[in-house]
């Protein structure tokens, strides 16, 4: 008989008499419970059966069900009077959808290792397919992210290489690395694909600073081209993409210093692009970039226009270049507003005395357009793809 929740202080609860069944063996499990007050037994199949657990007041039950979506795997009888609050099956599979589909994994494995353990036997094969990917996902996660490591220590995550333009005088000014996993299966792996998985352990602060390393040795790679070939062209720059979790590693500022002197870089020709969706805490980010300036890095707000903070960082926030996303260059063809928005944008950073590059740019058009309302630098397929450094040596020279 299915009991219906009683309203009490807003919250809904369900109470049952001394010796009546809460659920089960085999019930569909639509709610979990908490004890609010009284005993209740947890039984393989029926009361006479010997007890599994003995619960009381805050404790847990039902909840395996929700997390797996199967059928209860043992029964439950109120052993005093019993007050259970009922908890919605969604409070905790939304939460549990949304989560790491490591921690899902990890939990679905936990839960079939205790259905074994009780000798569950109830017939949940329905979820069988879908609780099997979730393993498979997570152990998918768990793999890919060692293949990361390693691949770290193999030297198979490279930087490429992509030019940024002067718009005016059409020159190559500096550059962005970008990075890529040279994976032996899968070939080039976007970073769309190991940022986010390196950012989730701590990998990312390793990575970054081997990144940061192999973009000044290749920098002063570069300068030394350009160096030969006596223009008059400024020092070249390279722009570095940093993490929020390397920017509060423990001395990260200490490293990078540390790389420009061994490469005799001048850390006025490095450029930090931080991505606006990041988001900060202006007291302690403040603090690093005042430090990072008192060093000479140069700091770069990249992907303007796309987070809701970007105009807080620019008001909070010391930049010396701003990055126009990809979004406004993309759409100048086709939405008039952006040639508005990329003036407007253009006209706000030489008011604040900023340096100002668009990237996305994909043929000559846009170039001009970009040209004529005095964007400093432009990057995008129509100059240059990113490129491994070797096949940019000719550019340069
Ligand atoms: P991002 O910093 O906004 O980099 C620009 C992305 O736009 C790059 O993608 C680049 O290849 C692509 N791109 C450049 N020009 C054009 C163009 O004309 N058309 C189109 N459609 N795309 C263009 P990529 O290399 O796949 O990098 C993706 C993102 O991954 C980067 O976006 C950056 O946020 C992140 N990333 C890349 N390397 C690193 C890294 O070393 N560290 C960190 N923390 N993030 C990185
Ligand atoms: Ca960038
Ligand atoms: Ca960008």
């Amino acid at each position: 008989m299915l009991k219906c929740p009683a309203m009490k202080d807003n919250l809904h609860f369900i109470t049952f008499n001394k010796g009546e069944q809460i659920f089960k063996v085999g019930d569909h499990a639509n709610c979990a419970y908490i004890v609010e007050s009284g005993t209740l037994g947890v039984y393989p199949i029926t009361k006479d059966d010997e007890l599994i657990a003995l619960l009381g007041k805050g404790e847990l039950l039902g909840e395996m069900g929700i997390l797996d979506k199967s059928n209860r795997s043992v029964s439950a009888f109120a052993e005093t009077d019993l007050v259970l609050m009922i908890i919605d099956r969604e409070q905790i599979s939304n939460r549990l959808q949304n989560s790491d589909p490591i921690i899902r994994g990890v939990m679905e494995v936990l839960l079939r290792r205790i259905r074994n353990l009780l000798g569950d036997n109830t017939d949940n094969l329905s979820n069988d397919e879908n609780n099997d990917k979730i393993v498979a996902d997570g152990l998918h996660k768990i793999r890919f992210e060692k293949e990361l490591f390693q691949a770290l220590e193999n030297d198979d995550i490279i930087n490429v290489y992509q030019p940024m333009v002067s718009l005016k005088h059409g020159y190559i000014a500096g550059f962005e690395a970008l990075s890529r996993w040279k994976h032996p299966e899968k070939g080039m792996v976007s970073p769309f694909e190991f940022i986010t998985l390196a950012e989730e352990s701590d990998l990312i602060v390793s990575m970054g600073i081997k990144i940061f390393d192999n973009a000044c040795k290749q920098l002063a790679v570069f300068q030394k081209i350009r160096d030969k070939s006596k223009s008059a062209h400024p020092p070249l720059f390279m722009s570095i993409n940093v993490s929020a979790n390397q920017l509060t590693a423990k001395d990260f500022l200490l490293n990078i210093k540390q790389i420009t002197l061994k490469h005799n870089i001048n850390p006025k020709q490095i450029k930090i692009e931080i991505t606006e969706s990041l988001v900060v805490d202006y007291k302690k980010v403040k603090t690093w970039i005042d430090d990072c300036q008192k060093l000479g890095f140069k700091l770069s707000l990249d992907d303007f226009g796309t987070g809701y903070s970007g105009f807080q960082h620019l008001l909070e926030l010391d930049f010396h270049t701003i990055k126009i996303d990809q979004a406004f260059t993309m759409s100048i063809d086709t939405n008039p507003k952006s040639m508005i928005m990329l003036e407007v944008i253009t006209d706000m950073a030489k008011r604040l005395n900023m340096s100002i590059v668009a990237e996305g740019i994909e043929d000559i058009d846009c170039a001009k357009k970009l040209t004529s309302i005095g964007v400093d630098y432009g990057q995008g397929y129509y100059f240059f793809k990113p490129m491994l450094a070797e096949d940019l040596i000719e550019t340069l020279s």
